[in-house]
């Protein structure tokens, strides 16, 4: 079969999180052991005029709340880009959580694609549990209930194919309905995991994240990665400050702010 034509995969950085302690990212990690910090980021898949944002981060006021260090709106991020996000047609939300999930009005023309158990998750009974709702904003879910009445809300059970060189995959854990994205570009089949895996060292050490629905389900998620990607180098986490020292920026100008994933990434 041919093969379709590669996207562009490029991640924005909007956000940082500098004091975390082990314990915050590992599930048996040490109390009092300085940890690693995180970045946020939104991904972005184009080919042509056809553009796929995957996530939507969080605004200044989610910042706020939670003491992240805020950089800018991903849909700026997005403009840096020279994509207009008024205009995206398609937004993949891996998940709910607060950080994935927020902005949703910057995109006005998006449709959103959604597992059917991340709607349930956090609409349902779990949501009765501070542990659970913690990481989500109401206001998000009350933003993505709306949209749902308005009949731009594609819902898909575990495994969808969005366009040739691009589906959607369930793998859960982190939350009951997180879905990975896998997408065709030049150097092969690249996985964006999202909270699949936070860190390279959470799949590089088979060690879950400590904000975690299902354990089982994260640690079987490390493999079902591994399958959809070509090679470790392949699967891209959800919030290492390490993905931007070990890819290039697109242009001089971007540098710390934007890089490409769809060449390999380099180690120094
Ligand atoms: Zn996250």
């Amino acid at each position: 079969m041919e093969s379709p034509a590669p996207f562009e995969l490029f991640a924005i950085r909007y956000a940082h999180h500098a004091h975390r302690k082990q314990s915050e990212n590992f599930i048996n990690g040490d109390l009092h052991e300085d940890g690693s910090p995180l970045d946020y980021f939104v991904w972005v898949a184009r080919r042509g005029q056809q553009v796929f944002l995957i996530d939507t981060g969080f605004g200044p006021e989610a910042a706020a709340a939670r003491g992240r260090q805020h950089f800018r709106l991903p849909a700026d991020g997005l403009r840096l880009l020279g994509i207009d996000p008024e205009k995206i047609a398609d937004v993949i939300l891996t998940h709910l959580h607060y950080d994935h999930a927020g902005t949703l009005e910057s995109f006005p023309a998006a449709r959103f694609h959604l597992q059917d158990r991340e709607s349930a998750f956090a609409t349902g009974r779990c949501m009765c549990e501070q542990a659970f709702r913690q990481p989500f904003n109401v206001e998000d879910i009350v933003a993505m209930v709306r949209h749902l009445y308005a009949g731009r809300i594609c819902f898909h059970d575990g495994v969808a194919e969005l366009a040739p060189g691009l589906s959607v995959h369930h793998v859960g854990g982190h939350t009951a309905g997180l879905q990975v994205v896998r997408v065709w570009t030049r150097r092969g089949w690249v996985v964006i995991a999202s909270d699949a895996t936070n860190l390279y060292a959470n799949i590089g050490q088979g060690s879950p994240f400590p904000i975690v629905y299902n354990v089982a389900d994260m640690i079987e998620g490390y493999r079902i990665v591994r399958e959809l990607a070509d090679s470790e180098d392949h699967i891209v986490p959800g919030h290492d400050p390490l993905v931007m020292s070990r890819y290039p920026a697109p242009s001089a100008g971007l540098k710390d702010i934007v890089v490409r994933l769809d060449v390999a990434p380099h180690y120094n």
